[in-house]
């Protein structure tokens, strides 16, 4: 018997909710979890948690210490 071969997805880490799972978006170098990623596609500008999305999603697209 084989075990390995359906091993191969990775447990990462949500940039944004910080759960670990091994379903959802790898962007650069972050992850972004399925949940997360739906949160994101039907998430309205006038949710009080959309500015929270905009600020995690920056820290994806542009990296902090870039300039260091
Ligand atoms: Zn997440």
């Amino acid at each position: 018997m084989n075990t390995n071969a359906m091993n191969s997805k990775e447990q990462s880490s949500c940039t944004i909710c910080g759960n670990t799972s091994a379903a959802g978006l790898h962007i650069v170098k972050s992850f972004i979890c399925s949940s997360c990623e739906q949160e994101i596609v039907k998430i309205d500008v006038k949710d009080e948690r959309y500015p929270f999305f905009v600020s995690r999603m920056k820290t994806i697209f542009y990296e902090p210490n870039a300039n260091a």
